[in-house]
């Protein structure tokens, strides 16, 4: 039964399985936990369904969507604090957001977080993209185990960037396709409340793709967010999804520290002369229509996708491409808020070459 599963304790689940090897513990108790909190979401929500309407004529569906600010449960509470008490070391939480798959969202985290790590920042990146974890693979790190206890997870190590994702517990990257929504959450919160990730200058994360409930869940369990990096294709159907994106995080109350075009042109390996292939200028358009910075344009290089071959971010991997150099010039920009209050300060001009005239 529900209750049953929600009653079960750690050690009883250990005692089942029986004899498992340390390093794989926390595999088996983060299914548990997992389980548990998929129970408890399966049991609020029948008990929320067999509430008569209040005299409002409000539905049970309107009262639980009014209730995450209200205080939660014991449990609830001490989970938040754990997660405030996990935050509070963090300087700058940065989510990196598309308005759709396959633009390069994840791309642009795993190399701004590298190349914030080689600008001498303390770093971690969450990978919270739960559909296709996809950051292990482009750092090399598929199989890396994870160390610590289930109550405190170490993230693993890349040349000096502290990384987590579910794909670290996952058998095949298509495990998480079957996975229901308050599973993922669960595992995402764990990340965010167990993770051990220490003093952070930046926490960057990549946000799963669109503005639905997932990206909105993760960033409401994340507390305050320092802001948010939209990642776009130049194409004008990509418009749509980029302003949709800009109004998710307004309405989060996230600011906007700018859209990123990526695959903004091709960048040739050997002569780095970039020509245009996809027609727009969706980034830079959007940007100016919306009011929010552009940060600069990535070209397209085919060793982008090779950089997992080495284990090496592609910014480390290919540091003197033209696509590097963009990526490095877009991490700048977002550097400079950690010293300063550029995240919460009236927003400048929206086009890069303009704030730098202006500078
Ligand atoms: P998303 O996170 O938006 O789904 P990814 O970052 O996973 O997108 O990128 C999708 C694919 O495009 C990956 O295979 C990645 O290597 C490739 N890619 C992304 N940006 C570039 C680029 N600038 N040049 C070449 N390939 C790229």
């Amino acid at each position: 039964s529900l209750e049953r599963v929600s009653a079960t304790t750690q050690e009883e689940i250990m005692g089942a399985l029986g004899g498992l090897p340390s390093e794989v513990r926390h595999c088996a108790l983060l299914a548990a936990d997992t389980l548990k909190a998929a129970c408890e979401d399966c049991s609020s929500r029948s008990k929320t369904a067999a509430e008569p309407a209040c005299p409002g004529g409000r539905s049970g569906q309107d009262v639980e969507a009014a209730r995450p600010h209200a205080a939660g449960t014991g449990r609830e509470e001490e989970e938040r604090r754990q997660i405030e008490a996990r935050m509070s070391r963090v300087r700058r939480k940065v989510v990196v957001l598309s308005g759709k798959g396959g633009v390069g969202k994840s791309t642009v985290a795993v190399n701004l977080a590298a190349s914030l790590v080689m600008s001498g920042k303390r770093v971690g990146l969450l990978d919270a993209d739960i559909h296709g974890p996809s950051v292990t693979t482009m750092l090399g790190l598929e199989n890396s185990p994870v160390g610590g206890t289930p109550e405190e997870l170490n993230p693993v190590d890349s040349n000096g960037l502290k990384v987590m994702s579910l794909a670290f517990f996952l058998r095949s990257p298509d495990d998480a396709v079957i996975w229901r929504g308050p599973m993922k959450m669960a595992a995402i919160k764990q990340f965010i409340k167990d993770v051990a990730w220490g003093d952070l200058d930046f926490l960057i994360v990549d946000l799963p793709p669109g503005t639905g409930d997932e990206p909105l869940s993760v960033v409401q369990l994340m507390g305050k967010v320092d802001g948010a990096i939209v990642v776009t294709t130049p194409q004008k159907v990509a418009a749509v999804e980029v302003r949709k994106s800009v109004t998710f995080c307004r309405q989060l109350g996230v600011p906007v520290l700018g859209v990123v075009e990526n695959m903004s042109g091709f960048a040739c390996p050997q002569c780095g002369k970039i020509t245009s292939i996809l027609k727009g200028a969706a980034g830079k358009d959007i940007a100016r229509d919306m009011c929010v910075p552009f940060l600069g344009s990535i070209p397209i290089d085919p060793q982008v996708a090779d950089a997992s071959d080495s284990g090496l971010a592609f910014v480390r991997s290919s540091a003197s491409s033209r696509t590097a150099e963009a990526m490095r010039k877009i991490t700048g920009l977002i550097a400079a808020i950690d010293d300063s209050q550029a995240a919460t300060s009236p927003q400048g001009p929206a086009d890069p070459d303009e704030r730098e005239k202006k500078r």
